[in-house]
């Protein structure tokens, strides 16, 4: 295909996300305004698959075994190369939409409907998927779609996510989550207190070895849990005592690194209180995101094109996690940011809770899904562009 029929492709895609942008911010106000935990966001997946179909997108629901994913496909004039854009929407609890997924569920929308409404069918070989990942926050509702094949077919794949700034390339952190456990033995705390064996003691030695431990650690890295059992009843010595910790790191091996350090502060604690420990790791380990500048700059030009401004990264924040970070280890993949609230505001916090549902977050939505649909389009309509994702994703370690 000529640069000519690309550009004016992509001239017809910006405008028809201009014209969708009333409606789709109605839609990210809707799931804001209805938060729903992992794996049971079936209004959310409900309205977006609707408004996909509404504007000439073929939609399955419930891909991959998940009840709440769904698969929204526009066809390209012949077979060719898959590009997936994937849209979250689920909320986290007690305090909703505080990580502003209704944002990227509508930016990843947006962005596929724009290009059903605006081309019909592409014009060019292959095809672009919007594909709806359930459960991000907690259940690695990508990990289980990967696993079912959802993703076995996608050339490359791309989401936004929102924050305070816009970054097209930002590291995330790996997570092992492990839960340990600690076994002593019931008494009674005031008459008998020397024949218990208190777990609690050895869960609050555990935190203390931890807080030790984080002084050789990799500025980068995190350690850092809650105690979801305590005990039963202040008169009895704590016979069993429980909880949970997310051990991250910007690469897998310094994650195993983490674990293998937090089983011998468990140990220890276990030893010191005569206690009995087990640590438990979860299988599904989230992995760190692989960079893929090639596509990071495709994306970074569309922003150009559409005159949307990249904020230099603050060097204040940490890192997060995303299960995006698993896709991006499987194929060539890019996670941009853009920008939904003011600079310095947390993600997961209830002030973000309130930009996510801003007229800037507007802003960034219709941004983010015409940088989303731009990118996508240049991805099928330019074979080389694919082949040097590929090339870059086949010569780098994530
Ligand atoms: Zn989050
Ligand atoms: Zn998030």
């Amino acid at each position: 295909m000529t640069a000519d029929a690309l550009d004016q492709a992509k001239a017809k895609v910006t405008e028809a996300v201009d014209r969708l942008a009333d409606d789709l911010e109605a839609i990210s106000h809707q799931i804001h305004a209805t938060p729903e935990l992992c794996f049971h966001e079936e209004k959310a997946a409900g309205w977006l698959t609707a408004f996909l179909e509404k504007h000439g997108a073929r939609v399955e629901r419930g891909v991959g075994g998940l009840p709440t994913a769904f698969r929204a496909t526009i066809e390209g004039k012949a077979a060719g190369p898959t590009i997936a854009i994937m849209a979250e929407y689920d909320a986290l609890p007690n305090i909703g939409h505080a990580c502003g997924h209704n944002v990227i569920a509508t930016a990843g929308t947006g962005a596929g409907a724009a290009i059903a409404a605006a081309l019909g069918t592409l014009p060019f070989a292959g095809r672009i998927q919007v594909i709806g990942t359930p459960a991000e926050e907690g259940g690695a509702g990508k990990v289980k779609l990967m696993e079912a094949g959802v993703f076995t077919d996608v050339d490359a794949a791309m989401m936004i996510h929102g924050r305070c700034g816009t970054q097209v390339w930002r590291p995330t952190l790996g997570i092992i989550k492990v839960k340990c456990e600690f076994f002593g033995k019931a008494s009674h705390a005031s008459s008998w207190p020397w024949s218990g064996v208190n777990a609690l003691n050895a869960m609050i030695q555990l935190f203390v070895s931890l807080d030790q431990m984080r002084q050789q650690l990799r500025p980068d890295a995190r350690v850092h849990g809650i105690i979801t059992k305590g005990g039963d009843q202040a008169n009895i010595i704590p016979e069993h005592t429980a909880s949970e910790f997310y051990l991250r790191a910007p690469t897998k091996d310094y994650c195993k690194e983490l674990l293998r350090r937090f089983e011998a502060c468990a140990q220890g604690a276990a030893t010191a209180t005569g206690c009995r420990v087990t640590v438990t790791s979860d299988p599904t380990i989230h992995d760190p995101l692989k960079a893929n500048f090639t596509m990071a700059e495709l994306f970074g030009k569309n922003l150009e094109r559409i005159d949307f401004p990249v904020d230099p990264d603050d060097g204040e924040a940490g890192y997060g996690s995303t299960d995006c970070g698993n896709v991006s280890q499987a194929l060539p993949t890019i996670h941009p940011y853009m920008r939904i609230s003011p600079d310095g505001i947390p993600g997961h916090s209830r002030e973000f809770a309130e930009w996510a549902k801003s007229p800037l977050a507007r802003t960034g939505m219709v941004a983010g899904a015409k940088a989303l649909a731009l990118t996508a389009l240049d991805l099928v309509a330019k074979p080389e562009e694919l082949r040097r994702a590929k090339d870059e994703f086949a010569r780098t370690r994530g």
